[in-house]
């Protein structure tokens, strides 16, 4: 299923009305601090999201064990550090064809605001992207890697908006940054997901509490449903997230991209399902409805900046709900 997107103009002046009037019923409360009574999507902002999702582009396919990886990687410790005291790189390698190749998660930390003990959020995107365009119409460019444009930059575009957006307005949870690597090395479930897996294995002294994925957060028709494993382990989560959604006005709409909320049409095993099998229950934000999945049209055209306001908007604001 499909739907049409109204011209973008229209979105962005609905939008702003939306978040002046935010804004105002903010200041109307009174709170000089940064940490507010009500959650608010603190002006998520689309376009410098969509910077960060079209320089990864740019950076190349961010396949582990190339120099474009390793660029990657720096670029986005560089972009992290301005936004949390603690970024840090959690090395880790794979035998993949016979040879151990080297890969990094990246943690960045934003301690919160509220009375101790708090709960710690966890956000979760892989930063690396798929080696082979499996799904490519064109055979010869099947073993050709992908953009990656929505399966990979996306999330983490959000997540380096997000950040910046906690640096600025701390709320009262712990939360986590987490980009992981090799989600996506393939071709199989073996040699995928391992940044998740690794992290899984050595988690820190105080775990997380509960977290949220965001994978395929780009395109540019999108719908993001309920995905079945999110319910099964962590509905709680999802239940936050489309709250959130429906608060914002965020719902899919002949006109709009959006979320839905309905069970997808199956389950999706993605780098949720290690932390929900540990006892970190986490959803996974996910528009698996991509024609362009793993071939190499998951390019920029094929994203828009709208979708990434919608879950980056969503999850801050989700992430402060009681
Ligand atoms: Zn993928």
């Amino acid at each position: 299923m499909r739907w049409p997107l109204i011209g973008g103009g229209v979105l962005v002046l609905a939008l702003t009305g939306f978040l002046i009037a935010a804004g105002c019923r903010a200041k109307a409360a009174g709170s000089a601090v940064t940490t507010p009574t009500e959650p608010t999507d603190y002006a998520f902002d689309a376009d410098r999201a969509w910077q960060d999702l079209v320089k990864q582009v740019d950076f190349g396919p961010r396949v582990p064990g190339t120099a474009a990886h390793k660029k990657t990687r720096d670029w986005l410790v560089k972009s992290l550090d301005p936004t949390s005291k603690a970024v840090t790189l959690q090395p880790f390698s794979h035998k993949l064809g016979g040879a151990d190749v080297q890969m990094w998660n990246i943690i960045a930390d934003y301690p919160g605001t509220g009375p101790a003990p708090r709960e710690r959020v966890i956000l979760v995107a892989h930063w690396d992207t798929r080696p082979t365009a499996d799904y490519d119409p064109d055979p010869f460019k099947r073993l050709t890697p992908i953009p990656g444009a929505s399966d990979g930059a996306s999330g983490v575009a959000v997540l380096l908006e997000i950040a910046r957006q906690l640096k600025a307005h701390p709320i009262a949870r712990d939360v986590t940054i987490l980009l992981v690597d090799g989600e996506d090395y393939g071709p199989k479930v073996d040699n995928m997901l391992l940044g998740a897996k690794y992290y899984v294995a050595h988690l820190p002294k105080v775990k997380p509490t509960w977290g949220i994925l965001l994978d395929m957060v780009g395109d540019k028709n999108l719908d993001i449903y309920r995905e079945p494993n999110s319910d099964q382990y962590a509905k709680a989560v999802n239940d936050r997230i489309f709250r959130a959604a429906k608060k914002l006005g965020y719902m899919l709409t002949p006109e709009t991209s959006g979320f839905v909320d309905a069970p997808y049409k199956y389950a999706i095993d993605d780098d949720h399902m290690p932390f929900n099998e540990a006892g970190v229950p986490m959803a996974d934000l996910i528009d698996f409805d991509y024609p362009v999945w793993h071939t190499t049209a998951d390019d920029v055209a094929h994203c828009d900046a709208y979708s990434l306001k919608l879950v980056g908007a969503a999850v801050l604001y989700g992430i402060q709900l009681p």
